[in-house]
């Protein structure tokens, strides 16, 4: 770790999602320099994807020299099972990831140090070191989307598990007579209050068509306009999360929990209830500060970068605590 962080240093990051990739020239203080966004367009097939992500670091690190930067490391985010001791994309649903070794593929074609991480976990660790959980050590980072998944993270190093597979919060069984989860099991936290399930749920009690879906946002606006229907089902999402959030506070004990993903930006409407609900459920538990994301979807972004810039040791001390 060195006090002098080089100013012309930057990282080369990618947060490649489903349909979109996040990319961003990051320097060791965590400020973007250049943010760029391309289509993943999945549908191609995993090694047309591999293809573009290897395109555009390539692009970047390039863009990065000819600005007079020094691309020092590449960190690389993506979504699914992720070996990241071995730098494996093992398995994505929506990238079409199957044991793509792509962080060797990475430094083979740019030479570079290169970091392959979680989604999820890195964008925990952005918003522990640099975001909404900053200077509170131990934190718990939630993301609620069509699925709900969340990293640990103490002294800014986000828990991987024993088999890559940590923070799978969204598969606690919260109702045990609950709807089937994606897993196959019922009753588990994102069949109940993931931003897709509380949009079906809605659907299935106002019997609203599958033309005309309601998403988990409007649900949320008719809840606080004070529609019954929307005020139960919103109300059900939040029970089920607080259970879920107490659960991982009796594991965990975290100062601070941070709710990010597309249903944080219910914000005061989700955190309000949330916050009463958890606070039921505390006994002897000391209760977390519950906020919400700071650093929107350019959390994984960021999250990649720090990641790789550990890896290659570089820690800027303005993130010491
Ligand atoms: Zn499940």
């Amino acid at each position: 770790m060195s006090d002098a962080v080089d100013a012309h240093q930057v990282v080369v990051a990618l947060d490649v999602g489903g349909t979109g990739m996040k990319c961003a020239l990051v320097r060791p203080d965590g400020v973007t320099v250049r943010t760029e966004r391309h289509p993943t367009n999945a549908s191609r097939g995993p090694t047309a994807v591999v293809g573009t992500i290897l395109d555009v670091a390539e692009g970047l690190a390039e863009k990065a020299r000819a600005d007079g930067l020094t691309p020092i490391a590449v960190g690389i985010a993506v979504p699914g099972v992720v070996d990241e001791a071995r730098g494996v994309a093992v398995w994505s649903a929506n990238v079409g990831f199957r044991d793509v070794p792509l962080r060797d593929l990475a430094v083979r074609r740019l030479g570079l140090p290169t970091t392959l991480g979680h989604d999820v976990r890195v964008g925990g660790l952005a918003e522990a070191r640099l975001g909404a959980g900053r200077g509170t050590g131990h934190v718990l980072f939630v993301a609620i989307g069509t699925g709900i998944a969340a990293a640990h993270v103490v002294d800014g190093r986000a828990a991987v598990g024993a088999h890559d597979a940590a923070g799978e919060i969204g598969h606690i069984l919260v109702r045990p007579d609950g709807p089937r989860c994606g897993c196959g099991r019922p009753g588990c936290l994102e069949a109940i209050a993931s931003a897709s399930a509380i949009g079906r749920r809605y659907a299935e009690l106002s019997g609203a068509t599958a033309d005309a879906p309601v998403t988990a946002a409007e649900v949320a606006e008719r809840a606080a306009a004070g529609e019954p229907l929307a005020g139960e089902v919103w109300q059900e999402a939040v029970e089920a999360l607080a259970d879920g959030l107490a659960t991982g506070q009796a594991l965990y004990d975290v100062a601070t929990i941070v709710l990010g993903g597309g249903l944080a930006q219910a914000g005061d409407r989700l955190l309000t209830p949330l916050r009463a609900a958890l606070h039921e459920r505390m006994t002897f538990h000391r209760e977390p500060r519950l906020v919400a994301a700071a650093l929107g979807d350019e959390a994984g972004c960021l999250g990649a970068a720090l990641l790789a810039l550990d890896a290659v040791g570089v820690r800027d001390h303005q993130e010491k605590r």
